[in-house]
């Protein structure tokens, strides 16, 4: 076969390191922004208050009340906020729900990010935005919001929760798995996404047995990365469709999801994916990429079922229905049965079949 395809890069500067958040005010300084506002969730004000007093004059306050999507209200006071205070440039410190505030205040303002992801999320690397008004999660690509520096601090993600780590590490992991059935998958990103599989799988048992293990820090920190690359560069199918529904319509949260959810999709996959499921099970060390995925969520001791994240069964019917509402591409053709049939095993978290 011969090959063919298209592959775009994505403009991104990448510092990664243990201790590299130090390098933070010569990268706002290489900028040339001289009055950033930071960003972080309530949770992580700490965090935020240490990252703004190393920026001295350059950082002109703190908003910390990123949450989970987005939701337009909050964006709309972030975006009046850097107006008011006349803000040239974003710092965020956080997961995917802080980075995301930034890009939603960047889609309006064109504001620069220095991102400072502290979960596996990926979202510092994609030009993906998110906004929730009510039940509705809409989403979108813009090449301007995606943050012009990204620093990964290893130490920064020793204070994840065991859980978080696990399902957030699987949520890199997703980003991965799609990408090597993506409909314009490359050679590039096919590299990348093995990669990533295998450094997350290789470091997040050890990242939950003991948080404070720098090196699977570090290691599972490098596949998220590789994850966000991926996530950014080709398009997602059947998994983060339903991962996208299950947390937009029912609220359930978004890397638990994306963790029961996967072996599930990937068995429905696999027949119609079989080179993508080869590099999955190879960079698992399994013979079959759906198992060997839900034998590492087992090792991990993630949730298995959407029943643990509050699914009710009656929401199992209109979750298919939504899944199916507007066509997008998938290895596998899409069938209302075939989804009802995966809902139903993601939410006993049943093993899937070799
Ligand atoms: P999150 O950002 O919501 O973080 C969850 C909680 O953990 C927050 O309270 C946060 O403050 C805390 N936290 C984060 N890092 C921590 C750390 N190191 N130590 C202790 N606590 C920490 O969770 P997430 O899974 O990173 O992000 C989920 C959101 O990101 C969803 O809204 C999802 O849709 C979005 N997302 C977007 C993209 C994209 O490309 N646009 C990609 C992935 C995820």
């Amino acid at each position: 076969m011969t090959m063919n395809f298209v592959y775009q890069a994505l403009p991104a500067r990448v510092i990664f390191g243990l201790g590299k958040l130090e390098k933070l005010p010569g990268e706002v300084d290489l900028l040339g922004l001289k009055r950033v506002l930071v960003l972080c969730t309530p949770y992580q004000r700490d965090e935020a208050d240490r990252i703004a007093a190393m920026l001295g004059e350059r950082a002109i306050g703190i908003f910390d009340q990123a949450t989970m999507h987005v939701p337009i209200e909050l964006a709309q006071r972030a975006r009046a906020h850097v107006i008011e205070h006349r803000v040239d440039g974003l710092v965020t410190v956080g997961g995917g729900s802080t980075t995301g505030l930034a890009k939603a205040i960047a889609l309006t303002s064109g504001l620069p990010t220095v991102a400072i992801p502290t979960t596996y999320a990926g979202s510092e690397m994609t030009p993906i935005w998110g906004l929730t008004e009510g039940e509705n999660k809409t989403t979108g690509r813009d090449l301007k919001i995606i943050p012009r520096t990204v620093i990964y601090d290893p130490s920064l993600t020793v204070t994840m929760p065991a859980m978080l780590s696990a399902t957030s590490g699987m949520n890199a992991i997703a980003h991965c798995v799609e990408a090597l059935y993506a409909e314009n998958a490359n050679p590039i990103m096919s590299l990348m996404a093995e990669e990533g599989i295998r450094a997350l799988a290789t470091s997040l048992p050890k990242v939950v047995k003991n948080g404070g293990d720098l090196e699977a820090r570090s290691e599972a920190l490098y596949g998220a990365w590789l994850g966000g690359c991926v996530l950014g560069a080709v398009g997602m199918a059947l998994h983060h469709k339903l991962c996208h529904v299950l947390g937009g319509t029912f609220n359930l949260p978004h890397a638990e999801v994306h963790t029961v959810v996967l072996p599930h999709a990937v068995a429905y996959n696999a027949q119609a994916a079989p080179v993508a499921m080869r590099a999955i099970a190879r960079a698992l060390g399994r013979d079959d990429a759906a198992q060997g995925l839900y034998d590492l969520e087992v090792t991990l001791g993630t949730p298995i079922t959407l029943a643990a994240l509050g699914m009710q069964p009656p929401d199992l019917d209109r979750a298919a229905d939504l899944a199916i509402k507007s066509p997008y591409y998938n290895p596998r053709p899409i069938t209302r049965a075939g989804i009802r049939a995966l809902l139903d095993d993601a939410f006993s978290g049943r093993r899937p079949n070799p």
